[in-house]
Parts: C-alpha cells; structure tokens; sequence
C-alpha cells in the first residue's frame, strides 16, 4: 500500500494530482504564473483585462476584397471592434479548393483599408518568420496558431515584435507545454501575450460529436495560474456552428477574457471549413445573449 502522507512529502508537487508542479511555477515558468495582473491595451478602447471580453469576429480567411468590407461594416454597426481573417493560412491538408487561393499581402492591404475605413484593430495568423514584418505593419494583434504553439522560433521572433500576440493551444498540449511556449515568449520580454483555449483532440468516445471538444475547464484553470488573459474559441473547438454560442457562453461562464468567433455572410461559401462560421443574424443573436449573461459575471462584452 502506499504511504500517501510520505507520498506527498517526499514530493515538491504538493497537489500531485495536477500537471503543473511546485518545481514547474518556480524554476520551468516562473513569468506565466507571476502574479502580476496583466492587461492589454490595444487602444483607448480595446483593452484585454478582467473586466472586458472583447469580441474578435470575421472570417476564416481573408478571401477578397468584399467579403472584408462586408464583414467589417456589419462588426462596425454591432459595436465589434476587433475583426479577423487570415491571409497566410495553414490547412490540415495540403489541396486547396480553387476558390481559396491564401491572400497574403494582398490580404493584408485589405486589412489596411479596413481599418482605415471602419476604425477595426486586425486579428491575423503568422506561420512563418518570413512573413513577419509585412504582417506586423497591418496587424493590432498577430495569433499563433495551434500548429505553431510550439514553433520556437517563431515565437521567439514575433516575441520580438514586442506586437500583442494570441497564442492557441495545441489541441493535443497539456498546460504545461503551452505555458512552456508562453514562458518563450516572455523571456523575450514581451507580456502583451494573450493565451487561447481552441479545443483538444477529443477521446474516442466524443467522436461522434465532433473532432475537437471545448475544454472549458482549462480556462478556469488557467485563470488560477496565471495573469494574461485568457480568451476562448468556440468554432474551431466545434466546427459546428449550432454549437458555438452556448459553448462561448460557457466560456464566459468559466470565466474567459474574450472570444474568437468565426463568421461568414454567407457560412456555405466560406472556402474553409463552411459548417463553422455563424452568419450574420446568428451572431447577433450570440452578441445579445453573451450581452447578458456577461452581466452576471461583472464583465462587459465589448
Ligand atoms: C484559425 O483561427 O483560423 C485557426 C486556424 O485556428 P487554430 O490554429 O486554432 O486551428
Ligand atoms: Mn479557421
């Protein structure tokens, strides 16, 4: 039998049934879990802290010209401030349908219009250290995807941006791994880290549910050990649209800093993953419950 009273002394984890150790907070990520409040300020307006959840809306990807203008005209007139859409966009498959060519610069002068346009800040992807510097002029915000949550240097080069990051958790990563490739980026002397929630992969027997699951929990638990915000993504997490409001509202419930939600005019014609993106009259309806029930918990949708 085994002695857990010597168990649990002889071991510097005193909660050994958690993944992140005593050792771990100390010595491994010792920044990700300092308890030092931090918030994010992208404009006078836009700032990621314990009291807002700002919304980041749009499209999986920057696909032309109009769609973009479509969409940020409707974020603009529903009080959305942050729109999103990738240029550069890594696919789990390598064939791209002939509707989806990436935009990439041309996206990105898109985004510009944008936002001189319509006064948006801009969410977009980085995937390679080569595409950093024109991203980085459009960009408020550059997001790191779940592929590329442990791409080093990658992280260590947008840490050097000194840019606001969002970094996605892997779908298959513990906390640890991503509060490891947090700590990489911190170490660089960039705080302005937003951490993401974007579902895991889900066990056999939630198969037939979806290919990710949501996983709520981890966002309680890393409101208990860090500071950043910690924002969640419902769309990529379900790949349904039917179920990405009630799992952002459990989101906020839980306690997240903001949200990321995919959407589309016209959800059939987005190039990528067409069943995900809520259309427009979903998401109002999405923005006027999260309205509510973020009322409760002394948060304001922003
Ligand atoms: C996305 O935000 O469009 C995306 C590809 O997300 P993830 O990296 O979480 O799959
Ligand atoms: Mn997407």
């Amino acid at each position: 039998m085994i002695n857990s009273e010597l168990y649990i002394k002889n071991l510097s984890n005193k909660q050994p049934t958690k993944d992140i150790t005593v050792d771990d907070i100390k010595y491994k990520i010792p920044k990700s879990t300092s308890k030092k409040e931090i918030e994010i300020k992208i404009s006078k307006d836009v700032i990621f802290s314990k009291k807002n959840i700002p919304i980041i809306a749009g499209p999986n990807g920057v696909e032309n010209r109009k769609l973009i203008f479509n969409v940020a005209r409707f974020l603009k007139k529903n009080g959305v401030k942050i729109i999103r859409g990738h240029a550069y966009k890594p696919l789990t498959f390598p064939y791209r349908s002939k509707q989806y060519k990436e935009s990439m610069t041309q996206g990105m002068d898109w985004m510009d219009e944008v936002k001189k346009y319509f006064g948006l800040k801009v969410v977009t992807e980085v995937t390679e250290i080569r595409h950093i510097d024109r991203i980085n002029q459009t960009a408020d915000i550059m997001q790191i995807g779940s592929r590329n949550m442990q791409n080093l240097e990658l992280l260590r080069e947008l840490a050097l941006t000194k840019k606001p990051l969002i970094l996605k958790r892997h779908f298959g990563a513990s906390l640890r791994d991503m509060l490891g490739a947090a700590e990489h980026i911190l170490v660089e002397g960039n705080s302005k880290l937003i951490l993401c929630e974007r579902g895991v992969s889900a066990p056999h027997t939630h198969k037939d549910t979806s290919r990710f699951m949501l996983d709520v929990q981890a966002i309680v638990a890393l409101k208990e050990l860090t500071k950043f915000p910690i924002i969640s993504d419902p769309s990529h997490a379900s790949f349904w649209a039917p179920w990405v409001s009630p799992l952002a509202y459990a989101s906020i419930a839980a306690g997240c800093d903001g949200l990321i939600i995919e959407m589309h005019p016209n959800p059939s014609k987005s190039a990528v993953d067409p069943l995900q993106p809520l259309n427009f009259k979903e998401f109002s309806n999405f923005l006027s419950t999260s309205k509510k029930i973020s009322k409760i918990f002394n948060k304001r949708i922003i």
